[in-house]
């Protein structure tokens, strides 16, 4: 059997690997032209640490995640409004928790592909799909800017959030795309002072209707993420320096640390909408959307790489006993039936976690502190622990 999947990211590439591991042949196509350097620190825990263990693909994320010490919400002298110490909060969570940088993860994701045996998967780097086409008996891919046309028994959009495979078979992107109202920035800097002062910390601002959040990486480097209202005069595509312009306005007055790190943010740093992808349906005929691309949970959840994987292995292991053609469809009914009522789930907690991200006013940002606090008070501390993961998690 032979698979179209279009996009590399995480997503895409877990699903050509144990697609190509069950003996399929698989076409990857990317459209950038080579794995992407931007994102930050996600969490990873929930449905995507089983299917880590189960595909062998967990003591390598392991080996490349952070050992975070301390979440910790500072004011604009850089003194700690509330601390959560990061292992005790994972232990009392009862669960595995990673800390890892997006493109560690797909990193790790593309490795792996050297698992499957030579030519059950070509990945296409700097090859866009732009038409799809499916009919009772195939399914069909036209990419950029080759003119090339692939085709397969099923084609899997994982394309991400703005799925081009989407808005070719189920219509305009504002038709499924839920905004939270926020945007979220992200790059990462060198600098060995700003490194050492937020040391192993996730560090950030105790402010209202804005957060800065700064990782210290490995290497003097260090991890941002700007999270900031959204507003219809913010295009998603602005100018050349522009964006960093609008960061440095959006962000101004929060201190030192943050001022440091606005001077040597990038021109054109990774910016995009916090929102979520919903729709009544993800599969027809042929196709099926996977990932970001057919229910995206929204960056402030962090569970976008957890989702991804999991999903991935799901539908993977649905297809992967496929023969025949015709049981593609009902394939991808049973893989929609068993995977949507997670990923609803997981949209439900991400709408709590954004809002507790970015308090609207002085009440709610106090509620924050407190919930933060009541980890360190024992006898609360569990059940504090658990509350902060289903906000987060589910
Ligand atoms: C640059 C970037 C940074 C991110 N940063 C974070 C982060 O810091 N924290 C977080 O929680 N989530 C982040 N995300 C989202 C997170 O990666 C996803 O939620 C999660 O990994 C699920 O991934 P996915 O594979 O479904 O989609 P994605 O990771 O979005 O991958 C989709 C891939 O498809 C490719 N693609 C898109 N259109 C086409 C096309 N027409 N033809 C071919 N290829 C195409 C894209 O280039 C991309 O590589 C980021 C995503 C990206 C792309």
């Amino acid at each position: 059997m032979k698979a179209i999947v279009v996009g590399a990211g995480i997503a895409g590439l877990v699903l050509a690997r144990q697609l190509g591991l069950a003996g399929w042949r698989v076409e990857l196509v990317e459209k950038s032209r080579g794995p992407r350097p931007d994102g930050y620190m996600m969490d990873f825990f929930g449905p995507g640490v089983e299917a880590a263990v189960r595909i062998g693909l967990y003591p390598r994320l392991e080996a490349v995640a952070y050992d975070v010490e301390a979440v910790e919400y500072v004011d604009p002298a850089g003194r700690a409004t509330s601390r959560l110490d990061y292992h005790r909060f994972a232990r009392l969570a009862g669960g595995k928790v990673l800390s890892l940088l997006r493109p560690d993860m797909e990193r790790t994701a593309l490795a792996a592909l050297d698992d499957v045996p030579p030519d059950r998967v070509r990945l296409h780097y700097g090859a866009r799909a732009t038409q799809v086409r499916a009919g009772e008996d195939y399914a069909e891919v036209t990419v950029s800017p080759s003119g090339n046309t692939l085709r397969a028994d099923v084609l899997i959009g994982a394309d991400g959030i703005h799925s081009e495979v989407r808005a070719e078979l189920y219509g305009p992107e504002p038709r499924f795309l839920r905004s939270l109202g926020m945007r979220a920035a992200a790059f990462i800097v060198s600098d060995a002072e700003l490194s050492a002062r937020i040391g192993n910390r996730f560090m950030l601002t105790d402010s209202i209707g804005r957060t800065a959040g700064l990782y210290g990486l490995r290497t003097d480097e260090v991890a941002a993420l700007l999270v900031y209202q959204d507003s219809p005069e913010y295009p998603d595509s602005p100018g050349s320096g522009l964006l960093r312009e609008r960061l440095r306005r959006e962000f101004a007055g929060l201190g030192a640390t943050v001022d440091r790190l606005l001077e040597l943010c990038p021109e054109r740093p990774y910016d995009d909408t916090v929102a979520q992808i919903v729709m009544p349906t993800w599969h027809k005929g042929r196709t099926v959307l996977a990932g970001d691309a057919s229910g995206a949970v929204s960056l402030l959840a962090g569970q976008g790489g957890s989702l991804a994987i999991a999903g991935a292995t799901l539908l993977a292991e649905i297809l992967a006993p496929v023969e025949s053609p015709k049981a593609i469809a009902p394939a991808l009914l049973a893989f929609e039936q068993r995977w949507r009522p997670v990923v609803e789930s997981a949209q439900a907690s991400g709408r709590r976690a954004a809002s507790a991200f970015l308090p609207a006013n002085r009440a709610q940002r106090l509620v924050r502190r407190w919930t933060i606090q009541g980890t360190a008070l024992p006898g609360i501390d569990r059940l504090v622990a658990r509350r902060i993961l289903r906000t987060i998690a589910k």
